[in-house]
């Protein structure tokens, strides 16, 4: 049986990010056909639309947002909040139901980024929400 992980959906391709535009393929990662990917998109997942005006953490990053520290808020200024972390959940359930352990995750976004993160135009440290959830609970992250 092969091995299962999970991975962010528009790292395949899906045109399921803010823009609505598909990952160019030169951008995506070379997968390996020994795995079973389970593709997931949390905000898609947190019932936002696609396209969808573009959001950032404000006060911390996922790790803080899930202790009630930090929001996040799109560039209209609409708190989205609950939708990130009813994304985040889902995600989180969806690894649980397939039994996926790993995951391999978009870099530097609200939502899957791992170890960074966009501020504005900046890359500053810190987790998506997604990215937290899923480490918080052990599942092994890596990222592109
Ligand atoms: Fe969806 Fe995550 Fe890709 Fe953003 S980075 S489009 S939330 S899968």
């Amino acid at each position: 049986m092969k091995k299962r992980c999970g991975i962010s959906a528009c790292l395949l391709g899906l045109a399921c990010r803010y823009d609505g535009c598909a990952l160019p393929p030169e951008r995506r990662p070379v997968l390996s056909p020994d795995v079973e990917w389970i593709p997931f998109c949390p905000e898609q997942l947190g019932g936002l639309p696609t396209p969808r005006t573009p959001a950032e953490l404000d006060g911390g990053d996922g790790f803080d947002l899930l202790d009630g520290r930090a929001a996040i808020t799109d560039r209209e200024g609409r708190d989205l909040t609950g939708a990130f972390l009813r994304g985040a959940n889902e995600t989180l359930l969806l690894c649980r139901c397939l039994r996926v352990e790993e995951v391999l995750l978009k870099a530097n976004s609200p939502s899957c980024g791992v170890g960074k993160i966009y501020r504005g135009d900046e890359l500053v440290d810190g987790y998506g929400v997604t990215a937290a959830l899923l480490a918080r609970h052990g599942l092994s992250l890596r990222v592109h």
